[in-house]
């Protein structure tokens, strides 16, 4: 066992390593032997366990309760079939619920996480998985820690939450005096799963994989649940009371059944066949698995989200925050023009520089543009000698929007600054012969007006032996010049941003940059900037002032922003009852990226940190993504909306026939059997359902304006049209397709059809029609609930392969029970003559076409083609609180 703590030198021989780390080979050897840097993904239940698990929730029980009944009094075959609706739900909801966490899991891959370590002694790039013992880390503010080390050079401040629920910023220096007790808390350790959040260093790996305080802490811990979504809530609460209505039905159903003539028996067994047939057991799972498809889906158009309740959120989003520099621009930028003498300002910024050019490239892209430009101008600088002839550097910081190193050039210690103007003229005590700061300040305004990213470089002689904090480093400057970076829009913003404005979301820029620069690229790229609002504003003004700001209508460009900033507008947004989506890359980002409803942050640009606080990360760094996200957002809540549909529909034309035989007082024979409704609940209805879950977006969906935060799943118009239209028109044809068969045989009101009787074989007939009928409508709503607004024929017949298998299986199903003789005896059907079959046939015609006008009529109504004012506050249905019973 390997001490960490021991002297460096020893834990370097222990580890068969040096201060330049390992090489590729020996790495190569290590891995093969001591096995990847990764924690086993943790099964969370074993997985009869969770199938198990199937079988014992609440709605589950229901139904047993109900087979023991059925099969304690008698009714075998309907207490069978109720177990085989039991079991064949608890498999397809495990299945469901594992395709799910199988898509979450895999979302991994689309996020390599990738490291800087010393091999073959120089820096290269691994992927953290591939870490070993012996390797030497080069830490960085933002990144991830990937393996338990020792630090031997420089010093960080790590962010220990994730290991200890703390949070609380440490300090972990190389050589610090360590008398802590625990090792978490020596000040030489740094640990997985925590973060880097300031300084750099180098660190000696010791621990990988299982073998970390991380590892020893996922072996221990239990699996956690992942939370239930919104969405996922809304849609248990239904259930319930779906379930409450079924069992309420069910008990209305035995007093009115006797009264209408049945034996106590059948009057129970109809009962509970009501129950049976009425208790949504299906659909949470397949909700789950229309999230977790709609997950997958997003995540190979680049946007990763780490929550499936994300992508419920993600379709109601009504504002963005966007940052600017690599989110709407390519971040690829290009020296355009440089203010005073060339050869002074090419100097200053190969120095004051952390990017290097060369074998090893890497860095900030705005410090790569300017090297570029230093070397091309002839005053490069390797970045070994570089780095030797610095004697202090502050890193660039979002707060200061400066940086500075002091150097020696040519034997004299000098001061080099650069960064925003803002920061740095106030800064300067000195200007060259024939420049007042006058001039300067037109020049600022003249490049910030050309879309152009200005910087401003200063210098002074230093004083050896003066303080280096930026404090006083950065003070009696003397101004050099000013350098304008062009950072052109990405080709594909001005599409993404009228879509998002035909969408009805606002976009806000948020940015460091200068307003007129961040005003300029806004309207390049369609956003309205209609106001520029200035950091030192947005400090000025009160958190009710602010509300007030952001509650206007329009877009605005917040420039000079600090990332506290992104926090107090986030928060006010919320305030005013947005849903934000709000982009981040920094380390100080985090909390406001925490803070909105959606956290947004880059796959490639940015921190680890921020990745780790967001909830969308973009593979691609690209602002068009974050549509893409919310249109998929969409598409998959209205598909959780068009299923819903399609199971209520089918509720009336059950319900009806019962009804009408209580009411008639049993002068009407009962329409349809127990068992024939199991038969659509089990046969007919799950795979068209989970196939409703794949509909391929609607045309318009971008069209409208988002959903209001507070309205459901299920809002009045879904309700309406599942059982005043759908569900009344079935049942109309049901009903009708019954009594015509019953009256073609010479039925009248009242005579006898139980078996021996004459008419017994018709009413057989006339039952088997009702149950051809529900299925014949069923398809029908099937083909309607595949749009909201648009009419079919515009998303096309044949679009969803899925239904049409669906629907296929439902159809073959349906008429197995009808013709295959064992089936017919156990569903009490018959075969049927042609010209039943006949009547049947228009039915799913009729009850699509009903709804096609509905939609058309729909899609008139003026008042749903103008974007509602969101601000006001919105009064919808909302879900659950009014299920009729
Ligand atoms: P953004 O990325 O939104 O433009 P940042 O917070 O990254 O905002 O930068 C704010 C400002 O700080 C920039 O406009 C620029 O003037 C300055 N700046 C950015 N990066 C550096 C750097 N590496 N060195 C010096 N100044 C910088
Ligand atoms: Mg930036």
């Amino acid at each position: 066992m390997i001490d960490p703590r021991e002297p460096v030198s020893a834990l370097m021989r222990d580890l068969r390593t040096g201060p330049e780390g390992l090489t590729g080979r020996e790495a190569a050897r290590r891995l093969e032997l001591y096995g990847p840097n990764e924690l086993p993904l943790r099964r969370g239940q074993p997985w009869w366990a969770a199938l198990g698990r199937q079988f014992s929730h609440p709605l589950a029980l229901l139904l047993w309760v109900a087979a023991v009944l059925a099969l304690g009094s008698g009714a075998v075959a309907l207490g069978l079939a109720i177990l085989v609706v039991i079991v064949l739900n608890a498999v397809l909801a495990f299945w469901q619920e594992n395709q799910a966490e199988h898509a979450v899991r895999a979302l991994g891959r689309f996020l390599p996480a990738q490291v800087w370590a010393v091999r073959d002694g120089s820096r290269t790039r691994v992927p953290a998985g591939q870490l070993v013992r012996g390797d030497v880390l080069l830490l960085e503010e933002g990144e991830r820690i990937p393996a338990d080390a020792r630090m031997i050079d420089g010093g960080v401040e790590v962010d220990m939450s994730a290991l200890t629920g703390e949070s609380e910023i440490l300090d972990r220096r190389a050589g610090a005096p360590d008398h802590a007790d625990r090792s978490l808390d020596s000040p030489v350790l740094v640990f997985t799963g925590t973060a880097c959040v300031g300084g750099a260093g180098r660190a000696l790996v010791h621990g990988t994989g299982v073998h970390t305080e991380l590892g020893r802490i996922a072996a221990l811990s239990q699996h956690i649940r992942p939370e239930e979504s919104p969405l996922e809530h809304q849609v248990r609460r239904v259930a319930w009371l779906i379930a409450a209505v079924a069992v309420g039905a069910g008990a209305a159903f035995l007093p009115l059944g006797l009264l209408a003539g049945l034996s106590l028996g059948s009057a129970f067994l109809f009962a509970i066949g009501l129950l049976v047939a009425n208790v949504p057991e299906g659909l949470l799972p397949t909700i789950t698995l229309a999230l977790a498809a709609g997950v997958r889906s997003m995540a190979r158009r680049g946007a990763v989200v780490k929550r499936l309740s994300a992508v419920e959120t993600l379709g109601s989003t009504t504002v963005i925050c966007t940052d600017k520099t690599g989110t709407l621009t390519m971040n690829s930028m290009r020296v355009a023009e440089v203010t005073g003498e060339p050869g002074e300002t090419a100097e200053i910024v190969a120095r004051c520089a952390t990017a290097e050019l060369g074998d090893h490239a890497g860095g900030d892209p705005m410090e790569l543009a300017l090297l570029h430009y230093a070397a091309d101008s002839g005053h490069g600088l390797p970045p070994a000698q570089r780095d030797a002839e610095r004697s202090a550097l502050n890193a660039f910081d979002p707060e200061r929007k400066m940086m500075s190193t002091v150097d020696s050039v040519a034997g004299a210690p000098r001061v080099h600054v650069k960064g925003a103007p803002e920061e740095v003229l106030p800064r300067c005590a000195r200007w060259p012969t024939d420049t007042t700061p006058q001039q300067v300040r037109a020049q600022i305004d003249e490049l910030a007006g050309r879309g152009l990213r200005v910087l401003a470089v200063a210098t002074r002689p230093w004083d050896p032996g003066s303080p280096t904090d930026s404090g006083h480093v950065e003070r009696d400057l003397t101004f050099v010049g000013l350098v304008g970076l062009l950072d052109p829009p990405r080709p594909e913003v001005p599409a993404a941003v009228r879509a998002v404005h035909a969408a009805g979301i606002t976009v806000h820029v948020i940015t460091g940059d200068n307003g007129r620069t961040a005003a300029e690229i806004a309207r390049r790229v369609g956003l309205g900037a209609d106001r520029v609002i200035d950091g030192t504003a947005v400090d000025a003004m009160s958190d009710d002032r602010l509300d007030t700001v952001l509650a206007e209508p329009g877009e605005i460009v917040f420039a000079r922003a600090t990332p506290e900033m992104k926090l107090r507008i986030a928060d006010a947004l919320r305030h005013n009852g947005e849903v934000v989506a709000m982009t981040g890359d920094g380390v100080n980002d985090a909390p406001a990226l925490r803070r909105a409803d959606i956290g947004v942050a880059m796959g490639r640009g940015g921190t680890d940190v921020a990745r780790e606080a967001a909830t969308l990360i973009l593979t691609d760094d690209n602002f068009a993504t974050i549509v893409t996200g919310i249109e998929e957002g969409r598409r998959v809540f209205d598909n959780v909306r068009k299923f819903v549909l399609y199971i209520f529909a089918h509720a009336v034309p059950e319900v009806v026939p019962f009804l009408l035989f209580a009411l008639s007082g049993g002068l009407i024979p009962l329409p349809l059997t127990v068992l024939q409704i199991l038969a659509i609940d089990l046969g007919t209805e799950t795979l068209p359902a989970l196939a409703l879950g794949r509909e391929p977006a609607e045309p318009g969906l971008m069209d409208r304006p988002p959903r209001p935060r507070r309205e459901g799943v299920i809002t009045r118009w879904l309700l309406v049209r599942a059982w005043a239209l759908l569900g009344v028109v079935s049942a109309l044809l049901v009903t009708a397709g019954f009594f015509v068969v019953l009256c073609v045989a010479g039925w009248r009101p009242g005579d006898p059809v139980g078996p021996g009787a004459p008419l017994h074989h018709a009413y057989v007939q006339a039952t088997t029609v009702t149950f051809a009928g529900i299925v014949a409508c069923q398809l029908g709503t099937a083909f309607a609930a595949r749009t909201e607004w648009a009419s079919l024929f515009s998303v096309g017949l044949t679009s969803n392969r899925l239904l049409l298998a669906g629907c296929a299986f439902e159809i073959v199903f349906a008429a197995a029970l009808v013709y295959a003789p064992p089936l017919q005896q156990v569903f009490g059907t018959t075969g049927l003559a042609p010209w039943m079959v006949a009547l049947i046939l228009p039915f799913p015609v009729v009850v699509w076409a009903a709804d096609e006008v509905l939609r058309w009529r729909r899609r008139r109504r003026p008042a749903h083609r103008t974007t509602p004012d969101r601000r006001l506050p919105h009064h919808d249905f909302e879900s659950g609180t009014s299920v009729p019973g």
